[in-house]
Formats: structure tokens, sequence, C-alpha cells
């Protein structure tokens, strides 16, 4: 879908020699779907993003109606034809939007086109953490949707006048249910919007769905407990095991049949073969091939050589800090210092050679990000260079992360990384690519590693650090992360060769345009 101006030009515009005036009308309104996610740092940025979302929600609302209503007459039967699912809370406007066009353009009653809204949304959330729930501005919103605003204030009024009804006047409660967030400067929190008009609200892992009712919608939760169930994440084994990796596929095409495609469980008939040789070297046969497969890849688009006998340790997903990449990358810093260490002593190295694999993303505001991204490229050319390492340690950074470049990733991994900060990952979806392509997880007690653990045991998983509750304990005590790196002898031994004082200075830089962010 995209947005097209209704006049291509302003020919008197034009026929006066203003030829940038001529189609500045029509370059504006087509601005509205020219990038998906435009960069919210700037107001102008975050203004395209509502007219962005409004257009969307408003076109797809206005469009399902209209095929409704070709075969109905009444919208009795609305809810039993049509849903529509809030995949996050991006769609939310298409609540008010419903909302608008039952009650001004088809005449319904408040009630009746409530009653419908309830029962044709359901929403899923994708984050607990505060800077990525959307709110706007009431001031925003008003000036840009004043009908919108007007129908969310008219929600929430009837809401709390029900709370009230049942529980009393409490100003504090009142003040927390409420869709207007009133510190500060007003905002619209939209994921409450999304409750409150959802019959079924779900989180996305087991310990996402018990976090999130504990914690962003627990008063929610309490008022509405029939709303609030799970959905733990998957992902489809027809791309990420069968398209993506045809030596493994065809491996279990011949033990098992192909049925696994359509019924995963199948899988588990390949456990006693866990005790075949035979089975064994097929399957590390074909591990190779796509190790090979990806070697080829790199070589190719960075001239980097790398070894298929070596450990291919990955973590590949967006760039963010609570995915912490910046803890893999100072791992590997570790990792080169330790080689090094072990080399003067003039002992042999004992340690496995590995190859470490990053990929992925930054938002385009995000500042952070982009300094990670540019401390992993300077920290591997760094070591890559290094004659001294040779085969023991190489860092490949593999840009322009996609689902494409995934399809070639997944497969050749040894070691999945899947390392987030406790109670931060709603659920990843890595994890289970990476599993199925036969990768052993290293990562914490986070998403759906929970789940992972318990299916696979957890003699089979690698799990490390602090668990949900820890890390809210260590927050409440006041988190000094400079504290653990100076007591930390590694890590501020690192810090004094040259080869990483840009990175120390870029990460000062970070440090500085972090808390200009946040
Ligand atoms: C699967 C996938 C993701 C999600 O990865 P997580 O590790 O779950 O964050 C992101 N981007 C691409 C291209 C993917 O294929």
């Amino acid at each position: 879908m995209v947005a097209r101006a209704t006049e291509e030009i302003d020919l008197s515009a034009f026929n006066r020699g203003n030829y940038m005036g001529a189609v500045e009308s029509k370059n504006q309104s087509e601005n509205v779907s020219r990038v998906l996610y435009p960069d919210d740092s700037t107001p102008s940025g975050r203004e395209l993003r509502l007219h962005q979302e409004y257009f969307f929600c408003s076109a797809s609302v206005q469009d399902l109606l209209r095929r409704y209503l070709r075969n109905h007459k009444t919208f009795e039967q609305l809810s039993e034809k049509v849903s529509i699912h809030l995949n996050d809370t991006h769609p939310v406007l298409a609540v008010p939007e419903l909302m608008r066009l039952l009650l001004d353009e088809h005449g319904l009653s408040w009630d009746e086109a409530w009653a419908h809204t309830q029962k044709v949304f359901s929403y899923t959330n994708h984050t607990l953490m505060h800077e990525a729930l959307e709110t706007w501005p009431v001031e925003m919103l008003g000036r840009i949707l004043p009908r919108h605003l007007q129908i969310i204030y008219d929600i929430n009024a009837k809401f709390l006048a029900t709370v009230t009804q049942k529980v009393g006047n409490d100003v504090e409660l009142m003040r927390r249910l409420s869709l207007v967030d009133e510190a500060g400067e007003r905002r619209v929190r939209m994921a409450y919007v999304a409750v409150l008009a959802s019959h079924s609200i779900n989180g996305v892992s087991g310990l996402h769905s018990e976090l999130m009712k504990q914690s962003i919608f627990s008063d929610f939760a309490k008022i509405f407990p029939e709303r609030f169930n799970n959905k733990t994440n998957g992902v489809t084994p027809r791309r990420w095991l069968a398209q993506a990796n045809p030596p493994l596929a065809a491996l279990l095409d011949q033990r098992l049949g192909k049925g696994w495609r359509r019924d995963l469980s199948q899988l588990e008939a390949i456990k006693p073969m866990a005790a075949q040789p035979a089975f064994v070297r097929a399957f590390r046969h074909a591990k190779r091939e796509n190790k090979l497969r990806l070697a080829n890849w790199v070589e190719q688009h960075l001239k980097i050589d790398l070894d298929t006998d070596a450990m291919f340790d990955v973590q590949v997903k967006r760039i963010h800090e609570y995915k912490r990449q910046l803890l893999n990358v100072l791992h590997v810093v570790v990792r080169y210092h330790r080689i090094l260490d072990a080399q003067a002593t003039g002992a042999p190295v004992d340690i496995v050679p590995r190859v470490v694999v990053f990929a992925g993303k930054a938002a385009s505001a995000y500042v952070m990000a982009k300094l990670v991204i540019r401390l992993i490229n300077d920290v591997a050319s760094t070591i890559n260079a290094d004659a001294r390492v040779g085969k023991l340690l190489k860092v490949v950074f593999l840009p322009n992360y996609s689902v494409s470049l995934a399809e070639i990733i997944m497969p050749a991994a040894d070691l999945s990384e899947q390392i987030s900060t406790a109670g931060t990952e709603a659920s990843g979806t890595g994890n289970m690519k990476f599993a199925l392509n036969g990768a052993l997880t290293i990562g914490t007690l986070d998403g759906a590693n929970v789940e992972m653990r318990e299916n696979v045991g957890p003699e089979n998983i690698f799990i490390f650090g602090n668990t949900t509750p820890e890390v809210a304990d260590i927050r409440a005590r006041g988190y000094q992360p400079r504290d653990i790196y100076e007591a930390t002898p590694n890590s501020s031994a690192c810090s004094t060769q040259s080869a990483t004082a840009r990175s120390r200075r870029a990460s000062r830089r970070a440090t500085r345009a972090s808390t200009t962010r946040w």
C-alpha cells in the first residue's frame, strides 16, 4: 500500500516558473509512505510517523468495512466476519478509526459501536521496555487527529466511570489506569487503548506473558484477567530448515521421511540416532557444507578467509543495548588477550579456534547502537590483522542483515548467542532458528530461552547470568557498571592497549550520546 497524491502537479505554479512548488504538495503527500519506520528523533519525524500510522490504519479499516458491506446490510455479523489483530501498538489508531467510522459515517450508537469494536480487536504485546511503548503527545494527536483524540477521551471517561462504580473513587488507581499519562507533557498510552479495545491480549513467551501481567498491565490484569494469555512465538520449519538448510533437510528426509515439514514433533525420532556414529557423521557433514557456504559468502563480500574447522560463534539480530552485543564483543577482546598472554608464556595454547560472527542493523537515530557496530568492526580489523592470533580467532561483521542473509548464517552456526539481560527479550525467534539448525545455545534465562531449556534439558543448553528477579534486585540497589569494569582485571587490562584506544574514545562518545538521547 502506498500514498498517491490526488494531483500530480500544480499546473498554474509550474506555468509561473515555480517548478519546485508545482510538485511540493505531491511530494509531501507521498512522503507518508516513502519509508517505513521513519527516524523519530525529531518532532517532524515523529509527526510523519503518526501520519503514516493513521494512513495505513484508516485505509485498512475503510477497505475492511467496504468489503463487509458488499454482503451485509447491518453490522450485526461484523465480529463473526472480520477480526483485526493489533500486532504491537503501531496499528492501534485502527481502534478510534473503527469507532469513528461506525459512529460518524454509519450512525451507530456508542454502545453498539464499542461492543463491535471489542469483539473485533485482539492485541499482541511485543515488549515491556518503557522507551519502546508508544505514546502520542495529546497536543500532536489533537492537532492532527482531533476526532480520534475525542473518541479516546470518551473511551477513557466511560472506562474510568465503570471502575469508579466498582471500587469507589481511588485517585491513584485512576491516574495509573488512565489512557492519558498526565505526568509532564500529557500523552496518550496506545498500549492501554489496545488493552481496553481487545477481547484477547497475549505475550510472546511464558516468561514475557507473566511479566506483562505483573508490570505494564498489572492493574488491567486484575480488572480483566480473562483477556490475558500466552502465545509463545515460533518459526516456520519450511523456511528455516527445509529451504535454508538443504543438506540437513535431505538427511532428515532420508531418515524420517518428509512429514516433519508440517509436524515438527516428528524430529523427536532422531533422538536415538545421536548414538549412531553414521548419523552423527552425516550430521557433521551437513554442518560443514553450511559453514563452507557461509565462508564463501564472507570471502566474496568481505575478502576474509574463514577456517571451517573453527567453531562458528554467532550473534545476529538487530543491534540494541538490551541484546548486549557489547558484552559479546568485550568477551572477544578478553579472548584475544588470553591468546596473546598464553603465547607469551611459551606454552602451547590450548584453545578451540573460533570465528565470531556478528550481523544486525541499528535504527537510524540510535547513536549507541551505531557505535557498537563501529566497535565490532574496529575490534575485528585489529584481531584479523594480528598474525600472532592466526586461525585461533577471527571476527566478522556481516553488513546489511536480512532474512535472506539469515538463511545463509543460521545453518552454519555451531554456537547461538542469546545473551539479552533477563526480563528484556520478549521471546526471540533467532534463538529457535539456530536450534532448528543444530546449533547449541549460550544464553540467559530470558524470553523463549526459558522454554527451550525446558524442552532440550538443562544439560543441552548453556545458561548463565542473572535471572529476572536478580536483575530487578541489582537495579533497585543502584547499578554502577564502571565499578564492575574497574574491579575486573581483564577488562581494564584490555582497555590500556592501544588497539582498543579508539574504541574507548568511541565508548566515551557513546556514553555522552546516550545520556543526551535517553
Ligand atoms: C529472526 C530474525 C530476527 C529476530 O532475531 P532475534 O534474535 O529473535 O532478535 C531479526 N532479523 C532477521 C532478519 C531475522 O531473520
